[in-house]
Order: structure tokens, then C-alpha cells, then sequence
């Protein structure tokens, strides 16, 4: 019998400018558009086939307005996955992404997935790959450097992988 479509609802966290908009809408329209003037998190639909399985994915785009602005419980309440995003330009985004995981007191099993966006701007690099590969085993979550400027296929993958994990959760 077809199982019905399975949602994944993943919340993109993370400081402002670190490129949340920038990798949403990318994994989106597969595009690159260079401003998002918005002001208030934005949720998405878009259904896509992971390994020939089609699934609906809920995103929530969150969008807080200082560096003290840390994500509320109702975001870790809704979502199945967060990505936590930083800049690789930016320390006190990577400083952000520790304190949002802390605030967000999650439950031990949700799927995370550590991304440090703006790979592309290596000369002005603020924090390594080598950092981004420690706080990832302290989060015990996968980690990549991303660029949303001009990579397609890292940053669906890096969407893709998460979603992975959540349904393999599920069959448990
Ligand atoms: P948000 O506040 O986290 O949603 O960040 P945005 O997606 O609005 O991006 C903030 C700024 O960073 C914008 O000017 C983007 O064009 C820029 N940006 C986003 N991703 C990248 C990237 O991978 N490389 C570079 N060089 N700039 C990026
Ligand atoms: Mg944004």
C-alpha cells in the first residue's frame, strides 16, 4: 500500500545576515537573489523527491532583528530539523549558533545540522573550518561549509541529508 506524504518541517536558525533567506530560497528556486528585504520569519511549502520518495518540506525562515534576539521554544516545539547557520565571515554569528542551541532546549533526538554559509568570501574569514568541525561533534550534528552565492547542489544536499534523518527517526 503507498504511504502517504511524509512532511519534514526544518526551522533555519541563526544570527541576521548570515545568509538564512539566502539558502532558503535557494534550495527553493535553485536561484541566487541577492536581497530579502523581509522582516518577519517566512514559512515555505515545497514538495521534492528525496531518493525517489516524494516529501513535503515545511521551512521556517527565521528572521531575528539583533544578535540578542535567540530563537523562542516555539520554534523547537514545531520543527523536526533546525539548521543552524553562520557566516564564516561573521564570529558573532558563530558565537550566535552556540547560544541558540543552548536557549532552544531541544529534545535529545531532533536532527541538526551545522552550516557555516559564505564559503565563497575565504578572505575574509573569521572563523575555520576547523572550529565549525568541533562545535559540530559538541552538537552532535553533521557540518558543512556552504556557499548559497554560487553552489546549487551542496546546499540541496545539505537540506536533503537533514531530511534523511529525520525519516530515518521515524521508521524507528
Ligand atoms: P539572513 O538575514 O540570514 O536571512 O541573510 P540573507 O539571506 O538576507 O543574506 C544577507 C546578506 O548576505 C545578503 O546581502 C546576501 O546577498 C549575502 N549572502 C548570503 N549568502 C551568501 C553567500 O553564500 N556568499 C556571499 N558572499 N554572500 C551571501
Ligand atoms: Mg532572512
Amino acid at each position: 500500500k503507498k504511504s502517504s506524504l511524509q512532511e519534514v518541517k526544518l526551522a533555519v536558525v541563526g544570527a541576521p545576515s548570515v545568509g538564512k533567506s539566502a539558502l532558503t530560497v535557494r534550495f527553493l528556486t535553485k536561484r541566487y537573489i541577492g536581497e530579502y528585504d523581509h522582516q518577519q520569519d517566512c514559512k515555505y511549502k515545497h514538495e521534492v523527491l528525496l531518493d525517489g520518495e516524494p516529501i513535503l518540506f515545511e521551512i521556517l525562515d527565521t528572521c531575528p532583528k539583533s544578535l540578542e534576539e535567540l530563537p523562542g521554544s516555539e520554534v523547537a516545539a514545531w520543527a523536526d530539523a533546525l539548521f543552524l547557520v553562520y557566516s564564516i565571515t561573521d564570529r558573532a554569528s558563530f558565537t550566535y549558533v552556540r547560544r541558540a542551541r543552548q536557549s532552544l532546549q531541544l529534545p535529545p533526538d531532533v536532527p541538526l545540522a551545522l552550516v557555516g554559509n559564505k564559503a565563497d568570501m575565504v578572505h575574509l574569514r573569521q572563523v575555520s573550518g576547523e572550529e565549525g568541525e568541533i562545535l559540530a561533534k559538541d552538537f552532535e550534528c553533521t557540518f558543512k561549509e556552504v556557499a548559497a552565492a554560487e553552489q546549487v547542489s551542496q546546499v540541496g544536499e545539505v537540506f536533503l541529508e537533514v531530511s534523511r534523518e529525520v525519516l530515518a527517526l521515524r521508521r524507528r
